[in-house]
């Protein structure tokens, strides 16, 4: 062997690597998915490398995995990032997943990216030239109103693949739901999960990463476990807000609650920040539990008349505001607090009452108060009247250069006057959300990253770059990179994070990045799980690491 041209033994040695990974891959399809015949469709279009492609179309899946037609997985609701995969895996069973994991471990570069919604801006969920696993193929809700004997609490087991709208929808059958949420609900419980999923409730109940009781995970070396806080507690807390760097969530055990079947919903305009954040940092800090609202969050508006983030936008149909309501100290921008009681209907007076004994202290304009009651699940849904709207004008699929920011207490003051007030100007196209989320609502162990302080600020700037009017998607993303800069100062950190170097991710998880490198050590050493968030190089883990 020794004596043999350079050729003839890297000829032998890819025969044996072909031959083996064949094998291997023979192996795991019959352990996982017993006779069943290949599922691959269209391997002519294969642009994986020849043993790559024979190895992945001996699998034997219950699902199918297709190399034709890629488009949708190689595009998210930034439409700012196109990152081709080579196939897509819509799976059937756990054993396609584990099947593909393990495969994808024996080559030498093969990645894989779980894709929920593809609701992410910058490519998160896609994998250039690797597989991206359509999670919505593998279904599945089971709602236990009571829990069982091992969890006495009421809770649902919903595939990570599955939207929390559709878990919405089964609980209330129950009369129960989730108490964690986002603000849209046309989001997977996997791809939420992996950031930390928050809303107006997180100052209460923690983000949505911290209402998990149990996970089923199939990891980057292909191992299917279940891990609580008590049972592999390393791996759970490293999936949850762990940016899909340490496995793919199959199942999530979420925690339940009794539902009320009205919400009171209110909105109070500010013009002035100071009394704005510190009613704000009330609400939140609120240790009664009898004055607690259920749902607290705030919004910058335009001081305009733009429906979809001026002053038109707060009343509630069919109340409206003009012009001459608008007080004329008013700046060029102003604030609104978003609260929410629940309540059942035969208790309808005693909330009235109550609810205005909890807005007496609040320092709001008097005039400029809205209020309407809607279902709980009307309001939990409410982000999907504006899809509707927007869809049918054709402003929703547009690119979005989002930012979100979680700003400390102690410099959101500094970032209102140099960003609020400076940058934000009247042609800014889409909604700005401020709120204030307590930090002890938030498990240190989970993977999400957060400011050092007790309370600090959700910001997210929520612009669409329209193709017929307003600032261009480049001069988005500068002002972006301008509010960053300012941010770098700010100790703030970035929600969905986007960074481009091992540098800049170390500066982001901080103290926190060395533990990072660890988890992805033990759980995906060959760096194989979501390479669009931009981490890890395939195979290269050592090379991050100090
Ligand atoms: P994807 O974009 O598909 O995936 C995101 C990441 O998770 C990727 O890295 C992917 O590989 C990984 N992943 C996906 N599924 C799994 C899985 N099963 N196991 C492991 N990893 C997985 N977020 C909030 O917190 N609060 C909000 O109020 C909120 N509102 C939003 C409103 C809108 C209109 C939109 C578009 C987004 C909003 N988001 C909000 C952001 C949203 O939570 C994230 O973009 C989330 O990642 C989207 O979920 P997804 O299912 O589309 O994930």
């Amino acid at each position: 062997i020794t004596s043999s041209p350079p050729h003839i033994s890297f000829r032998k040695k890819s025969s044996c690597t072909l031959l083996l990974m064949f094998l291997v891959a023979r192996w795991a399809g019959r352990q996982t998915s017993g006779d069943s015949p290949p599922a691959i469709f269209n391997l002519d279009t294969c642009r994986l490398s020849s043993t790559q492609c024979s190895t992945l179309s001996s699998l034997h899946l219950r699902g199918h995995l297709s190399f034709h037609n890629t488009t949708e997985a190689a595009r998210d609701w930034g439409r700012i990032k196109r990152l081709a995969p080579a196939g897509v895996l819509y799976p059937e069973s756990v054993d396609d997943i584990v099947s593909l994991v393990r495969t994808a471990g024996l080559s030498r570069n093969l990645t894989v990216a779980a894709k929920g919604r593809g609701h992410s801006i910058n490519g998160q969920a896609q994998a250039l030239d690797g597989i991206v696993i359509e999670m919505s193929t593998l279904g599945g809700i089971k709602v236990m109103p009571q829990g069982d004997a091992d969890c006495p609490v009421p809770y649902v087991d919903a595939a990570g693949g599955e939207l929390w709208i559709d878990v919405l929808k089964a609980t209330l059958k129950e009369g129960l739901a989730p108490r964690s949420w986002t603000d849209y609900l046309y989001l997977s419980v996997g791809g939420t999960l992996s950031n930390a999923g928050i809303s107006g409730q997180t100052f209460r109940y923690g983000p949505e990463i911290s209402n998990v009781l149990q996970l089923e995970v199939v990891t980057g070396k292909g191992e299917l476990v279940i891990c609580s806080p008590s049972k592999q507690p390393e791996l759970f807390f490293a999936v949850l807000g762990g940016l899909g760097q340490f496995g793919i969530i199959i199942t999530a055990r979420i925690i339940l609650e009794r539902a009320p079947q009205q919400v009171r919903w209110i909105r109070a305009i500010y013009t002035d920040f100071q009394s704005f954040r510190r009613d704000q940092e009330m609400l939140i800090s609120q240790t009664d539990m009898t004055k607690v609202f259920d749902y607290v969050e705030g919004f910058v508006i335009i001081n305009s008349d733009n429906p979809y983030n001026g002053w038109k936008s707060v009343p509630f149909s069919p109340e409206h505001i003009n012009n001459s309501m608008i007080p004329k100290d008013a700046g060029s921008v102003m604030y609104y607090i978003e609260l929410m009681k629940g309540f059942d209907f035969i208790n309808i007076h005693v909330t009235e009452q109550k609810v205005e004994k909890m807005l007496a202290p609040l320092n709001y304009i008097r005039s400029l108060r809205f209020t309407t009651d809607v279902s709980y699940f009307q309001f939990l849904n409410r982000i999907h009247d504006v899809e509707l709207s927007l869809s049918s004008q054709g402003l929703w699929d547009v690119p979005h250069p989002w930012l979100n920011l979680f700003i400390p207490r102690s410099s959101i003051s500094v970032f209102d006057s140099q960003v609020f007030k400076q940058l934000i100007s009247r042609d800014f196209s889409g909604p700005i959300l401020i709120y204030p989320i307590n930090q002890d609502k938030w498990d240190k162990h989970a993977s999400a990253v957060i400011p050092e302080e007790r309370v600090f600020y959700l910001v997210a700037l929520l612009r669409n770059a329209l193709p017929s009017s307003g600032p261009g998607l480049k001069s988005q993303m500068d002002d972006n990179s301008k509010i960053l800069r300012i941010c770098h100062d700010l100790n703030c950190k970035q929600y969905f994070p986007t960074y481009n170097t091992p540098k800049q991710w170390e500066q982001h998880f901080g103290s926190r990045w060395q533990n990072f490198i660890r988890l992805k050590k033990m759980f995906d050493p060959r760096a194989i799980l979501s390479p669009g968030q931009n981490i890890f190089c395939r195979n290269q883990i050592l090379a991050t690491s100090r």
